[in-house]
């Protein structure tokens, strides 16, 4: 009886595949759920909430990552 072997090596393979892929899904979520978590931090110079990983300290100053706004005025 081969076939049967065949198909529960399938089923097996089938499970892991599903399992991985759950696994993947839960890790995404969680990482989402940290970003939304990240602080936000105010730009000095345009008043922009920005991700604190995406701003910009100079002279002690927050300004975002936005080309426009770092210009000086
Ligand atoms: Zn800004």
């Amino acid at each position: 009886m081969p076939r049967i072997l065949l198909l529960i090596v399938l089923v097996w393979i089938l499970y892991l595949i599903l399992k991985r892929v759950s696994a993947n899904l839960t890790k995404d979520k969680f990482t989402e759920k940290k970003a939304e978590n990240e602080k936000m931090v105010l730009c000095s110079k345009c008043g922009c909430h920005i991700p604190m990983s995406e701003s910009l300290t100079t002279d002690n100053q927050i300004t975002c990552n936005n080309p426009d706004c770092t210009k000086p005025e």
